[in-house]
């Protein structure tokens, strides 16, 4: 199972795309763009993305995310 933290994966300009776009529900979790591709990542209760289909126990649900930002994950996953 492949896994990033959060902090570092996610885009200083989250949050000014978060005020600008607003949040929806195909935003992507790492940049706050809005993706229309229907690509999920996993996030655990203390902020780990997960590479993973199956629910985990700390699972706090899946979220989007968008193509370069998978690309990313991939990246930086350990
Ligand atoms: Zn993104």
């Amino acid at each position: 199972m492949k896994k990033v933290y959060l902090e570092d994966i996610r885009s200083n300009r989250y949050d000014s795309n978060i005020e600008r776009l607003g949040e929806h529900s195909d935003t992507c979790i790492c940049c706050g763009q809005r993706t229309a591709q229907r690509s999920f990542i996993q996030m655990t209760t203390s902020c780990w993305l997960i590479d993973e289909d199956k629910e985990v126990e700390d699972s706090q649900g899946m979220f989007p995310i968008g193509p370069e930002c998978l690309k990313k994950f991939n990246r930086l996953a350990r």
